[in-house]
């Protein structure tokens, strides 16, 4: 089928436990022991041979392990909340978060850190199957260690799905200038649990993996922002919640180096995390949190972002996971074309009304008008083609709460539709 900022003092108690063992040491071998189940609740050595590279990395690690460590031992009782898209960037804050903390003494580790994640229920199949699994690692092994961390992962609300804004109320798949799902689907979800996070500490700390040399759009914002890998910067929308970016002098080159040293401390190995990298192309749509951050949300490649992602033309992940022979190709491939056709049904103005949802019609320069909303008959054969793809594939794509939020956001664009053409009629007939 065709379907196509704190300045408090660090606690003085807490100056003896700073630990500052080298995390890389220069084996002769290399000894790599894949114990998936093993959970690593002290500072690990690295077990692989380092070379050059890593002897320039291990500086700038270790300083930023100490600022990361300063910063959590400030006299202070404020949560943290670190930002995990499933990406390289997020696992390495994550990872040095979780060294940092099993670097202390159990008295010292006294603010609670909560990890978050974001699903947008279309998220890529394989980035949301490592997303969670990573959680659930880190969840039960956070038990194990008796560490204050808490994961989560929000969600967008039913109303707020990309089902129910495209089959429900006509919205055209996501354009570059027409990118309603980021707000929707992943600001307003983690910000919601930053806002009740706040409401309840006071404060917050939000630690974000971004970095400087990931694009010069992302390099211009931060510094913009005066953003640095050790200062606090506060939130552009919370108040009471500041931002902290220790990674934002990390090159590409250094977040893999440090990642192939060494093993996730919740067990397993990154190995997934690589095969991902390995298999897509292009960048990555990371959890994004506020609109400065949003220009890099389906603008490279979404291969961490939407299988529904039609803000990029190609989508390199899944043909990527196609091209190496995935055991799951087909059901990818599937995907993919899916989400061609919502591109070719979108780019034919005869699938949509020339009158948007808020009645207004918006004409061109020449007269010509800029075309709104999918029509209910296009909306219906997208709910059609999803549930057949549904049968295909073997995955629920689409819940039965948002089948709800649908078909009530027909039945009253019906009667909207049924009013106009009657005042249409009244008006031809001089009623
Ligand atoms: S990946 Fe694409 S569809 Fe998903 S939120 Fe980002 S821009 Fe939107």
């Amino acid at each position: 089928m065709r379907r196509s900022g704190h300045a408090a003092q660090i606690a003085p108690s807490a100056q003896d436990s700073l630990k500052k063992t080298s995390r890389f040491q220069v084996a002769s071998t290399v000894t790599v022991t894949d114990d998936p189940t093993k959970i690593v609740c002290a500072p690990q050595a690295s077990e692989i041979n380092v070379d050059g590279d890593i002897a320039q990395v291990r500086d700038k690690y270790e300083s930023v392990m100490e600022i990361i460590r300063r910063e959590y031992l400030r006299q202070h009782s404020d949560p943290w909340v670190v930002a995990y898209s499933g990406g390289k960037d997020s696992t390495l804050l994550l990872q040095m978060t979780w060294e940092m903390l099993t670097s202390l003494s159990s008295v010292d580790r006294k603010r609670e850190i909560h990890i978050v994640g974001n699903d947008t229920l279309v998220e890529s199949p394989l980035v949301i199957r490592h997303l969670r699994k990573t959680l659930a690692a880190i969840a039960t092994a956070a038990i194990s260690c008796n560490l204050p961390v808490k994961t989560h992962i929000t969600k967008p609300h039913v109303d707020q799905t990309f089902w129910v804004n495209v089959i429900g109320r006509g919205y055209i798949p996501p354009t570059r200038n027409f990118r309603w799902c980021t707000d929707r689907m992943k600001i307003l979800p983690t910000n919601q649990l930053l806002q009740t996070i706040v409401r309840i500490h006071k404060r917050a700390v939000l630690l974000v993996g971004t970095r400087k040399s990931e694009s010069a759009n992302r390099r211009r914002n931060m510094e913009k922002r005066e953003v640095s890998g050790s200062n606090m910067n506060p939130h552009s929308s919370i108040e009471g919640c500041s931002m902290f970016a220790p990674l934002a002098d990390f090159e590409d080159r250094d977040v893999w180096l440090v990642l192939m040293q060494r093993k996730p401390p919740w067990g397993g190995t990154h190995r997934d995390l690589i095969t991902l990298y390995r298999n897509g192309g292009g960048g990555e749509c990371p959890l994004v949190l506020s609109k400065e951050d949003a220009p890099s949300c389906g603008t490279t490649s979404p291969r961490f972002g939407c299988w529904t992602c039609t803000v990029v033309n190609k989508d390199r992940s899944l043909r990527g996971l196609i091209d190496s022979g995935h055991e799951d190709a087909d059901v990818f491939e599937c995907l993919f074309d899916f989400r061609e056709w919502l591109i070719e049904l979108r780019e034919d103005d005869r699938n949509r009304q020339r009158v948007r949802r808020n009645g207004e019609v918006k004409l061109r320069a020449d007269g010509t008008p800029v075309m709104g909303p999918f029509t209910l008959e296009v909306r219906k054969q997208i709910l059609v083609q999803l549930q057949v793809l549904e049968a295909e594939t073997g995955k629920e794509l689409i819940s039965r709460s948002e089948l709800e939020v649908i078909y009530d956001i027909w039945r009253r664009d019906q009667v909207s539709e049924d009013c106009r053409m009657a005042l249409h009629d009244a008006a031809i007939s001089g009623i």
